[in-house]
C-alpha cells in the first residue's frame, strides 16, 4: 500500500472516502506508516445510521441459518488469516506478535461462538395466572446499535460487540479507535464480503468527534462503549438524554493479592503477566500488587529480578516480551504518573525511564513502585501502562480491604495456597471477575466479561450473557 492511498469507510454497502484522513503509525517504529484511513464526517455518520435503520426490518426477520452461516464465514476467515491479522495488530498497536496472533484467533472464535448462539435463541412458555391464557416470553433485536471501541484490543473488542449485535438481528454502526483503524478496517473488509445485506454493518472511522456524532445520532437504539471512564461518562450523559440503551466497559485498578503462603514463582508470574504483558495496556492489568508482610521483601526482590530479564523492543521482533506504549500521548501520561508517584513518596524499585531502541518508538521500561499507600494517585487512578505498585498489607483481612478500596471493580486476583482464603476472596472481592493463582488479565471468550462500580455499567459482555444487552424482551398473552 502506498502512503497516499486512503482506506475508506463502509456505509450502506459502499466504500466511501472522506475529506479528512487519519495517519496510522507503528509505535515500534515511528518511521513506518501503517496506513491512511478516512475520517468519517458527521454527515457520513448520519448516513450510516440511516442505512442501518433502513436495513433493520428485513435483517431482523432474516432466517437464522443465514445469519449463522454469515457469522461462521467471518470467524473462519479470521482464523485462517490469524497470523497476518495478528501481525497487523502488533504493528499498529504494539503488543507482541504472539499476543497479536492470539487476539486475532480470539476474534475468529468469537464470531464462530455467536454463529452457534444464533441457533440457540429461545424463549419461555408459561401458564397465565388467569385460566385459559398462555404467556410467551420471547426476545427480539433492539434495532440499530452504535459500537464505540478502544485501541488496546482492536480485533477482539470489536468482535465481541459486532458478533452478538448481528447474531441477535441488530444492525451496526461501528466507530473504532482512531489509534487502531487498520484492524477495524481489516474486520470491516471481511464483513463486507460475508454476505450481509447493505446497511446491516457500517464502519465509520475517526476520533472523538466521530464518536460524538454517532452517540448524538437520533437513529440509535443502543450504544455499547468500551474505553476510559472519562469518555464513558460523556457517552452516558448523551445516552441518558436520548433514552438510549447503554453498556459501558471502562477502566480498572485491578489488585493482585499475594499472601504469605503463596507459591513465590506463581506470584511473580502472575504479577509479570498481569501487570506488564501487553505493555500493561489492558483494562484487566494488575496495577496494584497487595502483598502481605511475610512474603513482601522476597516477592519484591524476585519481581525486580524478573523485570530485569524482560526484553522491551519492537513488537514484531522475535523474543520481545514487551512492546512499545501505543502513542506519544499515552507515553507522556505514563511518565507523568511515574513522576507523581515519586513526588508522593513511592520508592521506584525498577524502571521509570524511556528506553532507546534501534528503531524510534515509544519504549518505556517496565516500572515498579514499592512502599506505596492506598491514598496515592498511582493506586487510585488508571495509568494504563507498564507500571505497577506494591502496597504492603499486614494480613489477609487488610489485603482484602485494600483490594476493595478503589472506585473501580473490574477484576481481582489472589495468589495463595489456602483454599479457605481463596474462597473468601472469591466471595468478597467487589469485582466482576476473580482470578485464583492466575494473572488478572487473560480471560475466555465464551463466558461473561465485565465489572462493577466505576468499571462497568449495564449487562455483561461476551458468552451467552451478551444477549441481555443485544435483545429486548417481549411478553405475549394468548387466549387459548
Ligand atoms: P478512550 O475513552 O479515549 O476512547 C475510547 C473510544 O471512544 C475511542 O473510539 C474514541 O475515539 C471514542 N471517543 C472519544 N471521545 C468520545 C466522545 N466524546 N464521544 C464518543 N466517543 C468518543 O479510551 P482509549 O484510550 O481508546 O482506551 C483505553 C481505555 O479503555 C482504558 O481506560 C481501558 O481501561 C479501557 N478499556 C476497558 C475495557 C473493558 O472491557 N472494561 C477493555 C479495554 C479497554
Amino acid at each position: 500500500m502506498t502512503t497516499s492511498h486512503m482506506n475508506p469507510n463502509y456505509i450502506n454497502g459502499e466504500w466511501v472516502a472522506a475529506e479528512r484522513v487519519l495517519t496510522d503509525v507503528n509505535p515500534s517504529d515511528l518511521d513506518d506508516v501503517v496506513g491512511r484511513y478516512a475520517e468519517a464526517s458527521a454527515a457520513q455518520v448520519g448516513e450510516a445510521v440511516a442505512a442501518a435503520r433502513a436495513a433493520f426490518p428485513a435483517w431482523s426477520r432474516r432466517g437464522i441459518q443465514e445469519r449463522a452461516d454469515i457469522l461462521d464465514r467471518i470467524g473462519t476467515e479470521i482464523l485462517a488469516r490469524k497470523e497476518e491479522l495478528g501481525r497487523l495488530l502488533s504493528r499498529e498497536e504494539g503488543k507482541t506478535l504472539p499476543e497479536g496472533i492470539g487476539e486475532a484467533a480470539r476474534a475468529g472464535y468469537i464470531f464462530r461462538f455467536f454463529a452457534g448462539e444464533v441457533l440457540r435463541a429461545r424463549g419461555e412458555l408459561l401458564d397465565s395466572v388467569r385460566p385459559g391464557i398462555g404467556v410467551e416470553i420471547s426476545r427480539e433485536a433492539l434495532g440499530v446499535v452504535g459500537l464505540v471501541t478502544p485501541w488496546n484490543f482492536p480485533l477482539a473488542i470489536p468482535a465481541w460487540k459486532i458478533a452478538p449485535a448481528l447474531a441477535y438481528g441488530n444492525c451496526v454502526v461501528f466507530k473504532p479507535s482512531e489509534l487502531a483503524p487498520a484492524c477495524a478496517w481489516a474486520i470491516a473488509e471481511i464483513l463486507a464480503r460475508a454476505g450481509l445485506p447493505a446497511g446491516v454493518f457500517n464502519l465509520v472511522m475517526g476520533g472523538g468527534a466521530t464518536g460524538e456524532a454517532l452517540t448524538h445520532s437520533p437513529g440509535l437504539d443502543a450504544i455499547s462503549f468500551t474505553g476510559s471512564q472519562a469518555t464513558g461518562a460523556r457517552v452516558a450523559a448523551i445516552a441518558a438524554e436520548r433514552g438510549v440503551r447503554l453498556q459501558l466497559e471502562m477502566g480498572g485498578k485491578n489488585p493482585l493479592v499475594v499472601l504469605d503462603d503463596a507459591d513465590l514463582a506463581v506470584a511473580v508470574n502472575c504479577a509479570v503477566q498481569g501487570a506488564y504483558y501487553s505493555t500493561g495496556q489492558r483494562c484487566t492489568a494488575s496495577s496494584r500488587l497487595i502483598v502481605t508482610e511475610g512474603i513482601h521483601d522476597r516477592f519484591v526482590a524476585a519481581l525486580v529480578e524478573r523485570l530485569g530479564q524482560l526484553k522491551v523492543d519492537d513488537a514484531l521482533a522475535p523474543g520481545t516480551d514487551i512492546g512499545p506504549v501505543v502513542d506519544a500521548r499515552q507515553l507522556e501520561k505514563d511518565l507523568d504518573y511515574i513522576r507523581i508517584a515519586q513526588e508522593e513518596g513511592a520508592r521506584l524499585a525498577f524502571g521509570g525511564t524511556r528506553l532507546e531502541r534501534a528503531k524510534r518508538g515509544h519504549y518505556l521500561a517496565p516500572t515498579l513502585f514499592a512502599e506505596t499507600t492506598a491514598a496515592m494517585r498511582i493506586n487510585r487512578e488508571e495509568v494504563f501502562g507498564p507500571v505497577a505498585s506494591v502496597i504492603r498489607a499486614k494480613d489477609y483481612d487488610e489485603a482484602l480491604a485494600l483490594a476493595n478500596d478503589t472506585p473501580f471493580g473490574l477484576c481481582a486476583g489472589i495468589v495463595t495456597t489456602a483454599l479457605k482464603l481463596a474462597a473468601d476472596f472469591k466471595r468478597n472481592a467487589e469485582v466482576g471477575m476473580v482470578m485464583v493463582n492466575l494473572p488478572t488479565a487473560g480471560v475466555d471468550y465464551h463466558v461473561p466479561f465485565g465489572g462493577r462500580k466505576g468499571s462497568s455499567h449495564g449487562p455483561r459482555e461476551q458468552g451467552a450473557f451478551a444477549r441481555e444487552f443485544y435483545t429486548t424482551v417481549k411478553t405475549a398473552y394468548v387466549l387459548a
